[in-house]
């Protein structure tokens, strides 16, 4: 791939499947050495950049940053972290589109390894099984716990929740901020990108646009 290509994707933020790409030894090394190997890394970086390590404020830095890489920023990447997304039967026989409006999404731009902040919007129509409403929420934060391309954190959300709910019927819409578009390059701090993956019924234009509809309405609790 050339230069030029490279450059198109990382600007463009251009997804290219719904799996997070990564390799067949991806956990062959247990966290504790990864954030062991990252560790050294970071120090490197650090360093190559001129910082001098041995300061009381930065010596601590490099494991720091290597934990959070690990245990929090991307812990998504660990199928072992993956929230049990247990279900229920539909006893309340309740038959309209449930929505989870405004979850937060901290994530991780994989192409520059900056922020992206925002909200996820995420409704299904159940075929027989619902969700905790929390369960939506740790399904979201679990995905968004990796570096990532906005598309397909979306189509992951989506995806899981067909599987868990056993249904076509699911919805998400995410609009959120890249802080590589917003802090660097053109610095254009208004813009945000919105990404939405419409399954099922949710492709039927009056579906869709009542879902859309609540999504404008006001939540305010103050
Ligand atoms: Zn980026």
């Amino acid at each position: 791939m050339n230069e030029e290509r490279i450059d198109e994707i990382g600007e463009n933020h251009v997804g290219t499947s719904a799996e997070t790409p990564m390799r067949p030894d991806a956990f062959d090394i247990s966290d504790k050495e990864k954030i062991e190997r990252i560790q050294e890394s970071v120090r490197d970086i650090l360093e190559t950049l001129g910082m001098d390590l041995t300061d009381d404020s930065l010596s601590g830095t490099p494991k720091r940053v290597a934990k959070a890489f690990v245990n929090e920023l991307f812990m998504g990447l660990n199928p072992a972290n993956k929230p049990k997304a247990s279900t229920f039967d539909n006893k309340y026989n309740y038959g309209e589109m449930l929505v989870e409006k405004n979850i937060v999404v901290y994530s991780t731009c994989e192409h520059h390894l900056l922020p992206i902040v925002g909200r996820a919007h995420v409704a299904y129509i159940s075929d027989g099984k619902v969700i905790g409403l929390s369960k939506m929420n740790r399904l979201v934060d679990y995905f968004a716990k990796r570096p990532q391309v906005q598309e397909r954190l979306t189509m992951q959300i989506v995806q899981s929740l067909q599987e868990a709910l056993g249904t076509d019927d699911v919805a998400c819409v995410i609009d959120a901020k890249h802080l590589c578009v917003n802090s660097r390059g053109i610095k254009d701090i208004e813009s945000s990108t919105v990404t939405a993956e419409f399954g099922g019924k949710f492709k039927e234009k009056d579906v869709k646009k009542e879902f859309l509809g609540y999504l404008q309405m006001e939540t305010n609790f103050n």
